[in-house]
């Protein structure tokens, strides 16, 4: 085994810190049903079991960045 990868561990992190976790429509708890790329942006595919609420949700700001560092 190498040294965990850097970029996974970093979008780990930054998973963590940027799912969507309550439901726009009912504030209640939101299932990640996937969660993908476009270009540079982070987009969350996420589903509410209480009202049914489907949708993506993109963070904005400066966390939603992290490419791996030149190295
Ligand atoms: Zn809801």
């Amino acid at each position: 085994m190498t040294a965990p990868d850097r970029r996974f561990v970093a979008d780990a992190d930054a998973h963590r810190r940027d799912q969507p976790r309550h439901c726009p429509g009912c504030a209640g708890s939101l299932e990640l049903t996937s969660e993908f790329w476009e270009g540079d942006e982070r987009r969350f595919y996420c589903w509410c079991a209480a009202c049914g609420w489907t949708g993506e949700i993109t963070p904005t700001g400066g966390t939603a960045t992290g490419h791996e560092p030149e190295h």
